[in-house]
């Protein structure tokens, strides 16, 4: 039998073979019935543990618009600036910022997701408005769930003053877990840990206030819109007790919401 000759044809073949392939499941995902799960929770209900934990797993992406407005500052962008008036004050940032924000990720980013956590967003009722109308409109094949950390203000509080986060990963760290001469490094990038501006106390109570101000309207609109919340009380609850429970929200059907 003459090998060579045919060699080279098995060997086209299979390149063929394997680029159609990785161009057929490519399309797959991107036309796949998208979740995206909105976090919902005051600052400091850990939805940035939870949403760190949760990445761990190949279908799950995250997206903070907290971490997007703060990559913005960094960069000086036009965006970044204006944001930051209304960040050092606990204040949110304008609606439509946010949402032709969260547009342009999902525009770039949407075709590799499977399920999204998005941390802190939609944050008002207007931003949910938007959001499900920009979903009806473009992202057709995303569906949106949510879940809710539930957590008393004293212990946010408490929680929010020990805080530390990494200046390049945004990993949170705890103040309680470093002895006095010991530096402020990441354990996961080796970036430098430090207090973020907005986690002082006067601070920490406006953008409770905020929240709560904007929770009813916002639970108002998933009402009307028929999603239900999934409420997820962490009170005295390890990151990995809340984690544990969290899967199980994402793994089961919607429940009817609890009233309050
Ligand atoms: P976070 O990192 O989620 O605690 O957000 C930090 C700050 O970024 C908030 O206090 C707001 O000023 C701003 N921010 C983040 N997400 C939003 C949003 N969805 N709507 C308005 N402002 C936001």
């Amino acid at each position: 039998m003459k090998l060579n000759g045919w060699l080279p044809a098995l060997l086209f073949a299979t390149i063929i073979l394997i680029m159609g392939y990785i161009y057929f499941s490519k399309k797959q995902t991107a036309a796949k019935k998208k979740t995206l799960l909105s976090l919902m929770g005051a600052p400091g209900t850990g939805k940035g543990t939870l949403a760190a934990k949760s990445i761990k797993n190949p279908k799950i992406s995250s997206l903070s618009t907290g971490n997007l407005l703060r990559k913005e500052i960094d960069l000086k962008t036009d965006l970044g600036k204006e944001a930051e008036q209304y960040m050092s004050q606990g204040k949110l940032v304008p609606d439509e910022l946010i949402i032709s924000m969260v547009d342009k990720w999902l525009t770039n980013n949407l075709t590799s997701v499977e399920i999204l956590l998005l941390d802190g967003f939609p944050r008002t009722a207007r931003q949910a408005d938007m959001f499900l109308n920009l979903l009806r409109n473009k992202y057709k094949n995303a569906s949106l769930r949510v879940v809710e950390l539930v957590l008393s203000d004293e212990a946010i509080i408490e929680r929010l003053s020990d805080r530390l986060i990494c200046e390049k990963c945004q990993a949170p760290y705890s103040r309680k877990l470093f002895k006095a001469d010991d530096k402020w490094i990441c354990e996961i990038c080796g970036g430098q840990l430090k207090q973020r501006s907005d986690d002082k106390e006067d601070v920490i109570r406006n953008r409770l206030k905020v929240y709560d101000e904007n929770l009813k309207p916002l639970i108002d609109i998933y009402k009307k819109g028929g999603i239900t919340i999934n409420r997820i009380d962490i009170e005295g609850k390890t990151p990995e007790q809340v984690f544990e429970q969290f899967k199980d929200v994402l793994k089961v059907k919607d429940k009817p919401e609890k009233k309050s």
